[in-house]
């Protein structure tokens, strides 16, 4: 059978019933997701960024499994992750955890109120300077953004703030006829509380954004400490976790934590140094990229992630 289409994501087969989907350039996704079939009934694991994405995820799920998508998880609250959520059915039940329903209800309104400011603005701001642009290869970079900014522009009236419907602490069990599939948190390293999605029978787990893969992780709104800690208790999952999942780039193994554990202190030496030789956090911001992660996309997080650790180390140093 070919695999169904989206103009967003791209499917990729982990085993029978597990399937990722991994976000495309340009596209409405934003982020990585997954879909699980129970056997009777289909989990999604993160809506992306936009209900259109979510459309199709959940209908390229009923498409692969034969079964309705039933429950759907939001990894943490970040925008690129839920934003998805108002595309799901009334049948659909949402869930989180405790906190990260907390701060989908603060931060999402008035996120979706600014989009519906600022996007319109960007778009013509953009369709002016393609107008007064002559150099064939920025043309080409900024008719792509403006291709980008046309597909939010569409989607701006979609946007709504759903909750999850359900919230867990700790663990839930989502007990299908096919699988079991288990709704964990370790608190929270990347936000104030991640949450990821375990299969013991399968060794997979789609972990959000507790992985980046070949991106800059986004430091700020996390504990890196916890963060660090948080990767010991996914590797002492058992049945070990034999395949991950990110919330950004390709599918990976557990050898793909060993990038972060590199990445957090070596930024930490980075910024501590700054703070030593009475740098101001807009030094840390302009450092060079270290050349092991000079290749990641996303090189305006690495300088916000410079800025937060500067913050950090000059708090610690006082
Ligand atoms: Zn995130």
């Amino acid at each position: 059978m070919p695999q169904p289409i989206s103009k967003h994501f791209i499917i990729e087969p982990l085993t029978d019933g597990i399937y990722a989907a991994i976000a495309k350039p340009g596209g409405l996704a934003g982020s990585n997701a997954g879909i699980v079939d129970l056997g009777d009934r289909v989990v999604l694991f993160d809506t992306f960024m936009s209900p259109q994405a979510a459309h199709d995820l959940a209908n390229i799920a009923m498409q692969l499994t034969g079964h309705p998508v039933r429950a759907a998880v939001n990894s943490h609250w970040h925008f690129d992750h839920g934003l998805g959520n108002p595309a799901l059915g009334a049948d659909v039940t949402v869930i989180s955890t405790r906190p990260t329903r907390a701060l989908i209800a603060e931060r999402v309104p008035p996120f979706i109120a600014e989009q519906k400011i600022s996007i319109p603005c960007r778009l013509a701001e953009l369709e002016k300077k393609f107008l007064n642009e002559h150099d064939p290869a920025l043309l080409q970079e900024i008719g792509e953004e403006i291709d980008y900014y046309r597909l939010e522009l569409v989607e701006l009236p979609h946007l709504a703030l759903r909750l999850p419907d359900q919230t867990f602490d700790q663990q839930m069990t989502l007990y299908g006829s096919a699988r079991t599939a288990e709704v964990i948190t370790f608190g929270g390293g990347h936000t104030v509380s991640d949450a990821i999605l375990y299969l013991p029978d399968e060794q997979i787990a789609f972990v959000a954004d507790l992985l980046f893969n070949g991106f800059h992780p986004w430091l700020g709104d996390g504990d890196p400490a916890e963060w660090l800690r948080i990767y010991e208790q996914i590797e002492a999952l058992d049945p070990l976790v034999e395949v991950l999942v990110p919330g950004h780039g390709a599918v990976a193994t557990p050898d793909a934590l060993a990038a972060l554990r590199r990445y957090i202190p070596v930024l930490q030496q980075l910024a501590a140094e700054v703070v030593q030789r009475g740098g101001t956090a807009d030094d840390a911001a302009a450092l060079r990229v270290p050349a092991a992660f000079c290749e990641w996309i996303g090189q305006p997080t690495f300088a916000n992630n410079m800025r937060f650790l500067f913050e950090r180390a000059a708090i610690a140093s006082e």
